[in-house]
């Protein structure tokens, strides 16, 4: 068991309260104008000064205690297009959208920690609350700092965190180095010559072409990609043709590739462009790979690691804090913030009671039970790293 967070009563019941609150309303990307204003009045309240506007729904609020380093927290205010299914009291009052990743739950933690550090400010230097837009598909974090977030708002370092519902509550998960994947899409169009079904030899088939490209994509992971090395290359479409008799000029495959690291991302997209040129040779066919960079891994950096561990494993004991947990093949738009500034990412257990729904799942709710814990991890970070 973990010692109790040092989190204050009333604090506690109002983590609850926003946490229901912005359940209750969710808003996807960049439309996350109620729950900005949520948080925004929050932080107001505590006195803390806002800055609104980056990413247009993002909010940066700054606790500045003396001089000393500055460091950013960070959580994610979107929630998914997807019909909740739960039927809590709080449950989404928007058809089609819903809290189903837990950001409600980050949100809540944050805001907790920040009224926390504001009664007590247990700390010296400058802290800065980030609660960014649209991670979940639209690469908010990206957009923030593109438009400038670590220039107007200079940390040292900076954290994220998400819940796990696979793991116990009590526990936390995190490891050096990359901890999410590079999520990169692409589409293949094949170009050949159309013709009549029942005389291929007039034209050059698109869909023969694109089957041996799927195939031929394949020998990527299994011939290219050495066994303790890690890629998924994923056609997930194939569009073509639009008749019985007609063989189509053009077929299009779409699809996703995951890597652990630049080096095997940046291999796996040149053999992908080695094998389309190849095999559109092969069959006189022109074949046009568009490959575009999604999220890049969210990669932990050492010391950081270091910290976030240590302020973890004051709450938990270090025996619940893992640090050997495999990367996962999900992504994480932090990922863009950690390409800027040196971080951590950690998971905070959430599991509770068998059969707890993953994220992403129609039931899934965040677990309220720990907010409080969450709210401790910040500002134990805080307290660690900004020492008085
Ligand atoms: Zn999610
Ligand atoms: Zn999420």
């Amino acid at each position: 068991m973990y010692r109790d967070p040092e989190i204050s009563d009333d604090i506690r019941q109002q983590m609850v309260a926003w946490r229901r609150d912005i359940h209750a309303h969710p808003e996807t990307a960049f439309e996350e104008h109620r729950t900005a204003n949520v948080v925004a009045q929050a932080l107001q309240l505590m006195g803390l000064p806002v800055h609104r506007g980056l990413a247009v729904t993002g909010v940066v609020a700054t606790l500045k205690n003396g001089d000393g380093p500055s460091i950013a927290l960070r959580a994610d205010l979107d929630a998914l297009n997807m019909q909740e299914l739960g039927a809590q009291a709080h449950a989404s009052k928007c058809v089609g959208k819903m809290h189903a990743c837990g950001h409600d739950g980050h949100t809540a933690m944050l805001l907790g920690a920040a009224a926390h550090l504001a009664r007590h400010k247990p700390f010296k230097g400058t802290v800065h609350f980030v609660f960014q837009p649209g991670e979940e598909n639209e690469g908010g974090g990206r957009v923030m700092v593109e438009e400038g977030l670590f220039d107007q708002f200079p940390a040292d370092a900076v954290y994220g965190m998400h819940n796990f519902p696979q793991l116990p509550r009590g526990h936390f998960a995190i490891r050096t180095g990359t901890m999410t994947a590079f999520l990169d899409t692409f589409e293949i169009t094949v170009t050949g010559k159309g013709s009549h079904g029942a005389m291929p030899e007039t034209g050059i088939d698109s869909i023969v072409v694109a089957s041996q490209l799927v195939n031929a994509l394949q020998t990527i992971v299994s011939r290219r990609t050495g066994a303790t090395e890690s890629a998924v290359v994923s056609v997930t479409q194939i569009h073509g043709g639009d008749t019985w008799n007609v063989i189509p000029e053009t077929t299009v495959l779409r699809g996703t590739v995951r890597t652990l690291d630049a080096a095997v991302q940046a291999r796996t997209k040149a053999a992908m462009q080695q094998i389309c040129e190849g095999v559109a040779q092969t069959h006189g066919a022109t074949v046009a790979l568009d490959y575009r960079h999604g999220y890049p891994g969210v990669v932990n950096t050492a010391a950081e690691t270091a910290a976030a561990v240590s302020a973890a494993a004051s709450l938990v004991g270090e025996a619940q804090v893992h640090t050997d947990i495999a990367p996962a093949m999900g992504s994480e738009d932090f990922a863009f913030m950690l390409q800027k500034r040196p971080g951590a990412y950690i998971g905070i257990g959430a599991g509770e009671g068998a059969n707890a729904p993953p994220v992403h799942n129609p039931y899934y709710d965040f677990n309220d039970n720990i907010l409080p814990l969450g709210a401790a991890y910040w500002v134990a970070l805080v307290r660690q790293q900004l020492p008085v």
